[in-house]
């Protein structure tokens, strides 16, 4: 039977330990004695709703899958998930990191990301109605006008209405300057809408009372390509005055995909036949203000893939110590039973601790960037809120698609510790990497986060943003050096900070002549960004856990072994990725394109 256990204690240890969010919270309104025993008890809670009601759902979504009537073209979601929605709702989830000028808690991102993780882990695809709701939360909050602000975040904040993004369009994925939904001004200051848009995530279903689609589309006249898209906010049922859905608007559900995961979660092919819709921001300028939504989803599927990490691992591990097969290579270790549990044999073990470091490390990196957006947002000070959204810029990109790929690694290696049963739908595995699969495609797939990182991130600002993350990470470097405990994590991670320097002025020179050379080193070079970053937040984890590892506390041990294998066994991968980069684009674009 598949098990999951909200790691409290780690996710604990994390924000108070390893980051200090108390200090950080004390200096961000409306909550600054924001402790961790009040922390605790909210995800306390949040654990239980994951592990008690969303993941005995999440086999059943799978299985039953969304169903579409094509007489009404409505959808339902699988058995439980409605009920366990209107539960999500009633207990004031949705609203926990929202603005309390709009009925939200006004509790921290970093809180909000913790939850995430666990409901990841216990129902991706359940997750996503809320998840993608609260994006079309943040993208009005700072776009839309006072009376949209006031008809449409109060819903959003309860959760009584979710919403969506309708970007993708059949012949326009990646490519949204290619887009041709068509939006045509009317007397009354609102448009008619008309297109058809694929792949929308939740697009329609029956878990809330209405459902707040944010639409890209052209105006009249409009410059092509992305300089000429603008936002608009089409309601599946129009407000009323009270505040209340109303008549019932032209976007309508014309299908649904059938996908290879994720299947308890409605992707949606939906149809707009002259919808009302208002503009959000300013014309032709939709692109940037979708970015707020964009920014906040790609940290939401880095967390989508941190729960599956993280639920691989446990159930893999929980496996590794019940299977009995074969002796142990140094002597039996259980000579009472018939053989050995699989977790004695190196490689079972090998398997499980990259699942657990890609776990570890990436809680580390997502909490800390999550603090970043509550400082970016909430900090009194200009130069810090500036300082701070720079490097939520810059890391970004590497937390969608580092964190997507090592999950993709991680729940395949957890899945070949159950050899076979892996593969077999009773133990679950093989739905966890099915669902794990998506977030590496879409919100921007992670080729595109790359180009994004080397392009827009580094190499636009000459590496500015990088250098003012990587002098955090070199004065930590040069503050610990005197320690002879910490030379095995200080060494590593300041020989790469200074590899990555000169990979980065070589490929900025080199992409100076020829803009292919960006793109051949980019997914490498995001990867040499990831496990760097890695690599300093294992530094950190190993100072923290070393004092109390040598007193003999279990619980700092596993940490300070986790962070030893990740140095040994999983950044050395950066050799290879940076022999990669430097290889230059020359093998890829020799051969012409008529011979693919
Ligand atoms: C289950 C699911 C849910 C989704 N949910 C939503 C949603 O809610 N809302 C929404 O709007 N969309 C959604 N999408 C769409 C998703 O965001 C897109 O599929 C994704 O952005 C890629 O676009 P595409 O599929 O058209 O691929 P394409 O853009 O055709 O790309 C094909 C391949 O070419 C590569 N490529 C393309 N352009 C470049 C380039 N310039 N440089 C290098 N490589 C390039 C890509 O990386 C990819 O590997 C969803 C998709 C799925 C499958």
């Amino acid at each position: 039977m598949p098990v999951y256990t909200p790691p409290l204690r780690d996710i604990r240890f994390v924000l108070f330990e390893l980051l200090d969010a108390a200090s950080e919270f004390s200096q961000l309104p409306p909550h600054p004695d924001l402790d961790e025993d009040t922390v605790s008890q909210v995800l306390d809670e949040g654990g239980k709703f994951a592990s008690e009601v969303l993941y005995p759902l999440n086999p059943v979504g799978d299985r039953e899958g969304c169903q579409f009537d094509p007489a009404t073209g409505n959808v339902t979601a699988p058995a439980g998930f409605r009920d366990a929605y209107q539960q999500f709702v009633a207990a004031g989830w949705p609203s926990l990191a929202c603005d309390p000028a709009f009925g939200g808690q006004g509790l921290p991102m970093a809180l909000n990301n913790a939850l995430y993780e666990m409901l990841n882990s216990a129902n991706q695809a359940w997750t996503m109605y809320p998840g993608l709701s609260h994006g079309a939360y943040e993208c009005l909050h700072a776009h839309g006008t006072p009376q949209q602000k006031a008809q449409y975040l109060p819903k959003l904040v309860s959760g009584e209405w979710t919403g969506t993004m309708c970007l993708t369009e059949p012949h326009c994925g990646t490519d949204l300057g290619l887009l041709k939904t068509r939006a045509v001004p009317q007397a009354d200051g609102s448009y008619r809408i008309t297109g058809a848009k694929i792949f929308i995530s939740a697009g329609e279903h029956d878990l809330s009372a209405n459902i707040v689609h944010l639409v890209l589309a052209r105006l009249p006249g409009a410059p092509e390509g992305t300089r000429g898209i603008s936002l608009f906010v089409v309601p599946k049922f129009l407000p009323q005055a009270d505040g209340t859905p109303g008549e019932r608007n032209a976007i309508r559900c014309g299908a649904l995909e059938h996908k290879m995961g994720i299947h308890g979660n409605a992707t949606c092919q939906m149809n707009l036949d002259d919808a009302s819709g208002w503009l959000v921001g300013e014309p032709d300028r939709g692109l940037n203000a979708m970015f707020v939504m964009m920014n906040a989803a790609r940290l939401g599927v880095g967390m989508q893939s941190l729960g599956l990490t993280e639920v691989a691992y446990q159930n893999a591990a929980a496996y590794a110590r019940e299977r009995l097969q074969g002796r142990s290579l140094g002597g039996a270790k259980a000579a009472d039973r018939p053989a050995d549990p699989i977790v004695v044999h190196p490689d079972v073990r090998r398997m499980l601790l990259t699942a657990r470091a890609y776990a570890e490390g990436g809680r580390a990196f997502s909490s800390y960037l999550a603090l970043m957006l509550d400082r970016e947002h909430g900090h009194p000070d200009a130069a810090v809120r500036q300082e701070a959204a720079d490097e939520v810029a810059l890391l970004t990109p590497v937390a969608k698609a580092f964190l997507t790929d090592n999950a993709w690694i991680a729940c395949s290696e957890a899945l070949q510790v159950f050899g076979g049963h892996g593969y077999i739908a009773e133990w679950g595995m093989e739905q966890t990497l099915r669902d794990a699969r998506i977030n590496m495609i879409y919100e921007g797939t992670n080729t595109i986060q790359s180009l994004d990182l080397l392009a827009r991130k580094v190499l636009a600002d000459n590496g500015a943003k990088l250098r003012r993350f990587g002098a955090k990470v070199q004065a930590f470097a040069e503050a610990k050096a005197g320690d002879p405990r910490m030379a095995a994590f200080i060494a590593p991670l300041a020989d790469l900070g200074d590899k990555l320097g000169k990979l980065t002025m070589e490929i900025g020179m080199k992409a100076q002549q020829d803009r292919d050379e960006a793109g051949a080193a980019a997914v490498p070079y995001l990867r040499v960004v990831g496990h760097w970053a890695f690599a300093y937040f294992f530094a950190r984890i190993a100072r923290v856990a070393l004092d109390r590892a040598e007193g003999g506390d279990d619980f700092y041990k596993a940490k300070l072994a986790v962070a030893r294998f990740y140095v040994e066994r999983l950044l050395p991968e950066t050799a290879m990725l940076i022999r990669q980069a430097r290889s230059g684009a020359g093998s890829l674009m020799a051969m012409d394109e008529t011979l693919f």
